[in-house]
């Protein structure tokens, strides 16, 4: 979102133009923001090997699934509707990769039949790959490798207790499996959660995976998952990607250098590829002093952007509405009966009922986390590519939500044991 000449703008269209035309509350995503990450990325790479799989669970839109496979991703996926999600966008099943946590077999059988890339996190599921498949069908390992990735708890999937991957302590009974089943596994991943800021994790995670890589002969693909930082707060930093691309490049040309097939890096960036194109546009319904604060209301809430409640993560607030406005002091809250605060004491040029405001860093987790708590519609959403506004999904009605509550009886027959 830009600001010239007294007006905020995405893509050369004007905003509040945008938020007249969709209604509040909606989604807007600027698809050049999307190619901008997605090149810094491939150019910092651009030396060794690499493939990114996008994670579309962070913004699962067909319009942008397919924006992504036209920059030339891939895409990572965590259930079995994404997997079918991106083959409608156009991804071919080798661009796509499963990566499941905690799914039934039958879940595993419906991906392999669809042809895409397979990754195991743990040994009861590599026994049952095995039995079912053997050498037949290669695979890739999700190995835990225990490094903690930036300081959120509840994002960090890489610590000793977490329920994702296999531990990398863990590795003799994964190769009796793997020798006993002949497993082909053609790659080794990793992906220790959210906001790495110190490329030092990807580095040792890297170490670490390259280690083991002499049990696995038909290694082809080294995949550290994601980890890329965006910046939510004016001082906050990112993740250095060119220094991370320079760094992490030479180790895998130096490994490479002594192989028969080189390996091919691979990344996973959800929030890095969308969180900054995408915006949610509110309106203002009250403006309510109390003896603490003045709270701003919304027509939105934890039902359309959870992360601040559910992570305490901050978003950048904007009011569209008034750019020169005088400042004060607000605590913008949602209209769900839950506390949905966005923001305590909060700076916004003087917010008046009816004025749009602009959550920021609202692409990635916002409307793919979005419910329908207080049988609340979700979002429109919008897409901003060549200067032009494309809605690429309606907002939902009250119609939508009745369409699924059904009145059928069920036969409960008893099951024999
Ligand atoms: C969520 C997820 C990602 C993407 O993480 P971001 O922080 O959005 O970049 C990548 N890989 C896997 C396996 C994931 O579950």
């Amino acid at each position: 979102m830009e600001l010239s000449g007294g007006e905020y703008s995405i893509g050369g269209l004007p905003v509040l133009g945008l938020a007249q035309a969709v209604g509040t509350p909606a989604y807007v995503y600027h698809a050049q923001v999307m190619e901008r990450q997605a090149k810094r990325l491939q150019q910092a790479f651009m030396a060794t090997p690499t493939r990114f799989m996008y994670a579309c669970k962070a913004l699962s839109n067909l319009a942008v699934l397919r924006h992504m496979r036209t920059l030339g991703l891939g895409l990572d996926t965590v259930s079995i509707e994404e997997v079918q999600l991106g083959l409608k966008a156009g991804f071919r099943p080798d661009e796509v990769l499963f990566t499941p946590n905690m799914v039934p077999f039958t879940e595993v059988q419906q991906a392999v039949e669809l042809g895409v890339h397979i990754n195991i996190d743990s040994i009861p599921m590599l026994e049952r790959f095995g039995q079912a498949y053997g050498g037949k069908v290669p695979l890739f390992l999700r190995i835990n490798p225990h490094i903690m990735a930036g300081g959120n708890e509840r994002i960090s999937t890489g610590h000793i207790d977490s329920k994702f991957g296999i531990s990398i302590h863990q590795l003799r009974h994964v190769e009796r499996v793997v020798a006993s089943h002949g497993l082909r596994v053609e790659g080794l991943h990793m992906h220790t959660g959210s906001d790495i800021l110190d490329t030092g994790v990807f580095l040792r995670g890297a170490e670490l995976l390259l280690e083991t890589a002499d049990l696995f002969p038909h290694l082809r693909y080294l995949d550290l998952g994601s980890g890329f930082k965006v910046p939510y707060k004016p001082d906050d930093i990112s993740t250095d990607v060119e220094e991370l691309g320079q760094l992490l490049g030479q180790r895998i040309q130096q490994f490479n250098a002594g192989r028969e097939t080189p390996v091919e890096l691979w990344f996973e960036p959800g929030k890095f590829l969308v969180s900054e194109a995408g915006v949610l546009l509110v309106s203002v319904s009250l403006v309510k002093q109390t003896t603490a604060t003045v709270f701003a209301g919304v027509d939105s809430g934890l039902n359309h952007l959870i992360r601040p409640m559910f992570y305490g993560s901050h978003h950048g607030i904007v009011n569209v509405s008034r750019p020169q406005g005088h400042k004060r002091i607000y605590t913008v809250v949602g209209y769900i009966c839950e506390t949905d605060t966005f923001a305590w004491d909060r700076q916004l040029p003087e917010v008046h009922v009816g004025d749009v405001l602009a959550f920021l860093n609202a692409g990635a987790y916002g409307f793919s986390m979005a419910s329908n708590y207080n049988s609340r519609p979700r979002p429109a959403e919008v897409l901003v590519k060549d200067g032009k506004a494309i809605l690429i999904r309606r907002r939902e009605t009250i119609e939508d939500l009745l369409a699924l509550q059904v009145e059928e009886p069920l036969t409960a027959a008893p099951v024999s044991m």
